[in-house]
């Protein structure tokens, strides 16, 4: 399998504001001094513009976009508005979306493919709830899950996946790193069982509590191509370690 760079992104989820363009560039600054290291950052929809002015090698993205080209759905926004906007790529399928907005998995297979047609990246992210991890069944179901949210043009590396369990997401608590490696292994086998060869080309990300203390374990675990930060990548202070931990 070819080695990608180590994918570290952002997302700021319902945060941040135009001041803080000031920590975007203290990234940007990183990233120029990492260029081995790809960074994202995915700010509020609202900040898309201004930040993708300012970005640098920061890959700035978008938290969603709707499946449509255009239409009657008051409060979305396109994969092509938010490409104008100067995203390049989108999360999607977040669990706080899915438990949110109560998207599915056919929802979003059908934003990736809206994101692919538009020429776009695509993060798309899976993780087992408490109760699903307490099962006992999580890597089928999670598996299940990216299976039922890939969508039929999936191929190369215009995708990424993020392995982000639920129980995980602000919580400062982490898997142990068997269990990880486990589900990226059972993730990958996944893709190369739906996508053949191109499988191989996805990279999988970690995310939920990632932080500086625990970055370079979680980055140094097999098939972990990467992280999808929240809380710590609102601050310098805490992202730029994070960078730093990368492989
Ligand atoms: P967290 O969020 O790093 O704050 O746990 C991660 C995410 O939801 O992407």
């Amino acid at each position: 399998m070819a080695t990608l760079p180590s994918y570290i992104v952002g997302n700021w989820k319902m945060n941040g504001s135009a001041a803080d363009v000031v920590v975007l560039q203290a990234i940007a600054d990183a990233a120029a001094a990492h260029p081995d290291i790809e960074i994202g950052i995915c700010p509020p929809a609202t900040l898309i513009g201004s930040f993708a002015a300012a970005a640098g090698a920061v890959r700035i993205g978008a938290q969603d976009c709707h499946a449509r080209a255009s239409g009657a759905h008051t409060g979305n926004l396109s994969a092509a508005m938010i490409r104008e906007a100067g995203a390049t790529y989108s999360i999607i399928g977040h669990s706080e979306r899915r438990a949110d907005q109560g998207e599915t998995d056919a929802d979003v297979a059908a934003k990736a493919e809206a994101l692919h047609a538009a020429g776009m990246g695509a993060i798309l992210c899976v993780g087992e709830t408490l109760d699903e991890r307490d099962s006992g069944n999580a890597i089928a179901i999670v598996t299940a899950q990216l299976s039922a949210s890939l969508p039929a043009s999936a191929s190369g590396d215009w995708l990424s996946v993020a392995y982000e369990p639920v129980w995980a997401i602000g919580t400062g608590r982490v898997p142990v790193s068997e269990d990880i490696a486990a589900m990226h292994a059972a993730l990958r086998a996944t893709l190369i069982e739906k996508l053949g060869e191109a499988g191989n080309g996805v990279r999988i990300l970690y995310g939920g509590s990632v932080n500086p203390g625990n970055a370079a374990e979680i980055l140094g675990i097999a098939d972990v191509g990467g992280a999808l930060v929240g809380g710590a990548s609102l601050k310098a202070e805490t992202f730029l370690p994070i960078i730093e931990a990368a492989p």
